[in-house]
């Protein structure tokens, strides 16, 4: 507030081995490791420019796959933006994405302005692919969210995720 740097915070949600730890990762340190330890939480706290200003970002990489227990609702308390993830490689990644969202509008309340951004990972295995771009567009019209496709590995429009959830939680809160 008040002249200072303004601060948010950010929740990274999905199920289990999706990409959550390496989106973050390729975000927060601009690397990629093969492997994250599946049980590990961790938090970033990032100070970033974007559009001429300086915020301070935390963000949360949830770890664990309890998706749909009283484990996410703290996450979801106390987050001020979301990135919910799935794998493009994995389709019944993207119900639990479905399920993560109904549960964040059931405790934030009102569907307009929960910042939100929908990431499909893993764009680089175009072999694996389950999740067409098609579907995608038809998604982000139904639950009137963005979507996006990306890559950790490559380093495919992964700070562009972090970007528009940054300008969807500045317009939520301009006070930080
Ligand atoms: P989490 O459980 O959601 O945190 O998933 P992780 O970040 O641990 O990733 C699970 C596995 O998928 C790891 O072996 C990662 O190296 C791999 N992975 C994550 N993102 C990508 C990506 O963009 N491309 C490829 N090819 N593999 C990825
Ligand atoms: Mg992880």
């Amino acid at each position: 507030g008040m002249g200072g740097v303004l601060r948010y915070s950010a929740v990274v949600l999905g199920a289990g081995g999706v990409g959550k730890s390496a989106l973050v990762m390729r975000y927060g340190k601009n690397v990629f490791l093969e492997q994250y330890d599946p049980t590990i939480e961790e938090e970033y706290d990032l100070t970033v420019e974007y559009e001429g200003k300086r915020s301070r970002l935390e963000i949360v990489d949830t770890a664990g796959v309890e998706q749909f227990t009283g484990i996410n609702e703290s996450y979801i308390q106390r987050g001020m933006g979301f990135v919910l993830v799935f794998s493009l490689t994995q389709e019944a990644s993207l119900r639990d994405v479905d399920h993560i969202r109904q549960q964040i509008y059931r405790i934030k309340g009102g569907e307009e302005d929960v910042p939100i951004v929908v990431v499909g990972t893993k764009m680089d295995l175009t072999g694996e692919r389950e999740v067409s771009s098609q579907q995608m567009k038809e998604l982000a019209v139904e639950w009137g969210l963005p979507f996006y496709e990306t890559s950790a590995k490559k380093g495919w429009h992964v700070n562009e995720v972090f970007n528009h959830l940054l300008a969807r939680m500045r317009k939520r809160y301009p006070d930080g």
